[in-house]
């Protein structure tokens, strides 16, 4: 019965056939009043899973959402279908609000969409209290986890939503979020024997490439060669790059405008209705844009820099191919990429642990980067799905990277591991195997091991690669509640007898050679490109920059 008047909702209103994937059993799940968490890839269609409940049940549909462009977006489109919609957040005027609140108090909405810290003053829980709620749905819900790759301090206060609504079924919808993350959605939103849905994340359409960074733009304008006539995003990190790398593919011939969040906001929105409306727009842009972006024929991604994480990566990456054509995604990546990142790290108002999390979280990525198996495999492991070891669809599958084999080495680095008591972190052990004598070292006494200095016939990159390979093959794991200290695993026994090999690619992350060019002050110009970059995400994190964008949405001017 309720099923069968949510299929006559998405045909009628919304005009599409049949549901897709676990929609209708999540659907279903809330219309059988149950709190649910529900784990969909970018583009899998989890705002029907709340818009066709909300609308079937008696009462207002709550919707918490972390952007307002976001919001806005899934408004008007509502709206357009007929259904009685409205958002409240800080970008409307009092009287707008006052509308609203009274449209709402009349019982006349059937979806409100509304910003958390708008929705957490005692006033508006008190009002909202005073109707029914049909349910109350909070989108993006890995903003609520600090070991999620958005965390959102306001995210937090949703712990109340049970207690005040405690007979609406609570839904938080994610796209990313590992069992930890999951676990801490759960726990933070108070959600009462949820009912799960997991969907695969792989998006077998998207073709994945990385690549070491050599001349970027070069690197770049071979690539949309390839993709004459299609639309696609091009990542960068800092708002300068992004300004000139538009510049310069447009004197190259590309249609290719700037998006980040330093531009005008009526900009900022004209060239966004032109990537939706044209064929062949490349937006370039730094993560200010995506978030909420709906255009099914996005064909290629491409960074031009590192992005912060896997989970970053994937979604970003996702947002190609949302129509399930053929797409691909890019990445050139350098080590200075790294040194740039650790360094915006530090200097962010993070606090120490969550400094922690993030590093963790760089390494895995740097790692998945030099990967030596299927890196679809790779990328979905990450997310905790078995995955086949072979996709056919990925550069390692296509043309399988030269590799080494460094069994030995394996085995001193996990016998260094071993005998410092699998207390420390990758620095330590590589300095440990280099016989450097640190403070640390000899604080510990680690300079009377028999691994001291055994791996002398190696740089400390080398050691770092091996260390991350190590990692992402399961034969150590990172242990972050101590700290990032590396543990010995299951798989590490049977290394270590030698029952097992292994391989790791070579040098990857080195920088290309440069052309010795030196000016007139004696500083390379490799330097001083890094030193501009550098001082460049300063300023950026100064005004806020654009890495955290759920951070400083609600200062409307900055969307
Ligand atoms: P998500 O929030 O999971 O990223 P959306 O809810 O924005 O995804 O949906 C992505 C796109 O898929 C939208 O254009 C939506 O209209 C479309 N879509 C969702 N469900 C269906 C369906 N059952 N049939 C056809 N299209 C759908
Ligand atoms: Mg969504």
């Amino acid at each position: 019965m309720n099923s069968e008047a949510a299929l006559a909702l998405l045909q009628n209103t919304y005009g599409y056939d049949a549901f897709r994937g676990q929609q209708s059993l999540a659907i279903e799940s809330a219309l059988n009043g149950h709190d649910s968490l529900i784990l969909m890839p970018t583009g899998g269609g989890k705002s029907l899973c709340y818009q066709i409940p909300a609308q079937l049940r008696e009462g207002t549909g709550i919707v918490i959402s972390p952007l307002i462009a976001l919001m806005q977006d899934q408004v008007t489109a509502l709206r357009e279908l007929g259904v009685s919609a409205a958002y409240l957040n800080s970008s409307q005027t009092l009287d707008e609000q006052k509308a609203i609140t009274r449209q709402f108090a009349a019982g006349e909405l059937q979806m409100l969409y509304i910003a958390p810290e708008r929705l957490l003053k005692p006033k508006t829980l008190a009002y909202l209290s005073s109707q029914p709620i049909s349910l109350i749905a909070v989108d993006e819900a890995h903003c609520v986890s600090q070991w999620g790759h958005d965390f959102r301090q306001d995210y937090l206060g949703l712990s109340v939503l049970k207690e005040h609504f405690p007979q609406a079924p609570l839904m938080a919808l994610t796209a990313t979020a590992d069992q930890r993350t999951q676990q801490e959605i759960e726990q933070r939103l108070n959600l009462q024997s949820p009912v799960r849905f997991n969907a695969s994340f792989d998006r077998p359409n998207i073709r994945y490439h990385v690549s070491v960074r050599q001349d970027a733009r070069k690197q770049l304008i071979k690539f949309l060669a390839q993709h004459k006539n299609e639309a696609g995003i091009v990542y960068c990190l800092s708002r300068k790059k992004v300004e000139s790398t538009a510049e310069w593919l447009v004197s190259r011939g590309v249609n290719a405008l700037p998006y980040h969040a330093g531009l005008p906001a009526s900009l900022r929105e004209t060239h966004q209705q032109r990537f939706l409306r044209e064929d062949d727009v490349v937006m370039v842009a730094t993560i200010a844009f995506g978030m909420g972006i709906d255009k099914p024929d996005v064909r290629f991604v491409f960074h031009m820099d590192l992005p912060k994480s896997l989970e970053a990566y994937y979604q970003e990456t996702g947002r190609a191919g949302r129509d399930g054509a053929a797409s691909e995604a890019h990445m050139v990546y350098g080590l200075q990429d790294v040194v740039r990142l650790n360094q915006m790290l530090t200097e962010s108002p993070m606090s120490e642990q969550q400094k922690q999390v993030e590093r963790h979280k760089l390494n895995a990525l740097l790692g998945w980067c030099e990967i030596t198996h299927c890196r679809r495999q790779g990328l979905l492991n990450y997310f905790e799905e078995e995955a086949p070891t072979f996709c056919g669809n990925c550069d390692i599958c296509l043309s399988p990277p030269k590799t080494r084999e460094a069994t030995t080495e394996a085995q001193m680095f996990l016998s260094a591991v071993y005998r410092t008591g699998q207390r420390f972190g990758t620095a330590h052990i590589v300095d440990v195997l280099r016989g450097l004598d640190t403070e640390k070292v000899k604080q510990h006494g680690h300079e009377q091991l028999s691994t001291y200095g055994i791996g002398k016939h190696l740089s400390a990159a080398h050691w770092q690669s091996i260390a991350r390979q190590l990692i992402v093959q399961g034969y150590l794991s990172n242990d972050f509640e101590r700290f990032g200290a590396l543990t010995l695993t299951e798989n590490s026994r049977a290394l270590l007898r030698s029952e097992k090999t292994f391989h790791y690619r070579e040098q990857l992350a080195e920088p290309q050679q440069r052309k010795k060019s030196t000016s007139r002050n004696g500083v390379s110009e490799a330097d001083r490109a890094l030193w501009d970059a550098l001082r460049d995400c300063r300023k950026q994190l100064a005004n806020e920059h654009d890495l955290a964008p759920y951070m400083i949405f609600h200062d409307a001017t900055l969307m």
